[in-house]
């Protein structure tokens, strides 16, 4: 079945709030669940549909993508080594930094684009390639199939957070990673109204078994309700994420094309050095964030969002509204981001209208 046909129909149920199922007089669970942290209709009938929306084996869910990559690390800690893309989520290099030494495991960081680096970064007992494609927040492209190559060749695992992207514009799992991640809070939930995060695993393995582990003992679950607002969401997936990419790219080529901006940073720009390996590895869109940098400096990054009167002044992405953020700020003082950087998250609003209000914002 194509992707639209199963974000309808891969999974539906009626909220259960329960947190507890009723025994049989025969000591056995008759409705399949016992307890709602180790299991429930709402948070079974998520993992089935996110699981079948990247084409993996099984899905489980977390109550931030956050506590999703943490459950991951747990399966690199003690002893294990991660290599993580130096350009990721600033909350994912914290946890590799501050958490995961602390369990008895170490990270490295290096630019995912550039594969012999990759290969000398896995050389000293990899355990774990994690990965983000387009990558946060400066949209780097990195070769998923050539880098599940370099991790197995080293027995190491590929993970990829495939947040920016969604399971509609890349498939990691058809390219060779073993573990998929989303912060369903972004494109999944699609509405900024609910927190969440959730693996994908290729096959049955002991890794699929520690992270169902670290799910029902270490507890960080989704409620049902939260399951409830995700599976009512993914029913327009496809077509949010298409056409929020499409409103981008229209967004990226006014930016690249401005004389008040320095530069863009954007995978569907053909002078994007990352452009034609996208184009190989995504299909029907380059996703909907959009980065660029004006001249000037913070000062001047801060006066551009300052400006704006339809995009919100607001971190995250992924929902149907346009969201503007000065990234260095909001990441904190071990930020790498340009100082002038602005991400931009673009929704489903009339593109004419949020280059205007671009416009506008950049005029001083
Ligand atoms: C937001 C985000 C995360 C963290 O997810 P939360 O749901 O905020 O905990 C991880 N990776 C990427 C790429 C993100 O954008």
């Amino acid at each position: 079945m194509k992707i639209e046909t199963l974000a309808i129909h891969a999974g539906r149920e009626p909220i259960h709030l329960a947190t507890t199922f009723e025994r049989g007089a025969d000591g056995t669970y008759p409705h399949g669940y016992f307890y709602s942290r180790s299991g429930n209709p709402n948070r079974s009938a998520l993992e089935r549909a996110v699981a079948a929306l990247e084409g993996g084996r099984e899905a489980v869910a977390f109550a931030s993508g956050s506590a999703a990559t943490l459950a991951v690390f747990t399966l690199a800690a003690a002893g294990g080594r991660v290599v993580c893309s130096s350009d990721c989520y600033h909350g994912t290099a914290k946890q590799l930094r501050e958490i995961l030494p602390r369990w008895g495991g170490t990270a490295e960081f290096v630019d995912t684009t550039d594969l012999d680096g990759v290969r000398r970064a896995l050389e000293p007992g990899a355990t774990l390639l994690w990965v983000e494609t387009p990558s946060n927040p400066l949209l780097r492209v990195s070769d998923l199939a050539a880098l599940a190559g370099l991790a197995h060749e080293r027995g190491a695992l590929l993970g990829c957070d495939n947040t920016f992207a969604s399971p509609v514009l890349q498939q990691p799992f058809a390219l060779g990673a073993d573990l998929v991640m989303h912060s369903t809070t972004k494109y999944l939930g699609g509405h900024s109204d609910v927190l969440g995060g959730i693996v994908v695993v290729r096959e049955a393995s002991a890794e699929l078994e520690g992270l169902r582990h670290f799910q029902g003992t270490g507890g960080g679950v989704p409620s049902p309700f939260d399951c409830w607002l995700l599976l009512r969401s993914l029913p327009t997936l496809p077509l949010r994420v298409r056409q929020q990419s499409a409103n981008a790219l229209a967004v990226a080529r006014f930016l690249a094309a401005d004389r008040r901006v320095e530069r863009v940073h954007y995978p569907g720009l053909e002078q994007h050095p990352g452009h034609a390996l996208a184009a190989r590895q995504m299909r029907g869109g380059f996703g909907a964030v959009v980065s660029f940098q004006v001249p000037g400096g913070a000062p001047e990054a801060l006066a551009v969002t300052s400006r704006v009167r339809l995009f919100t002044r607001a971190t995250s992405l992924g929902g149907i509204e346009s969201l503007i953020e000065h990234r260095a700020s909001m990441e904190g003082p071990l930020s790498q981001t340009p100082p002038n950087l602005i991400r931009v998250s673009v929704g489903l609003e009339n593109v004419d209208d949020l280059i205007a209000d671009l416009s506008r914002a950049l005029a001083a």
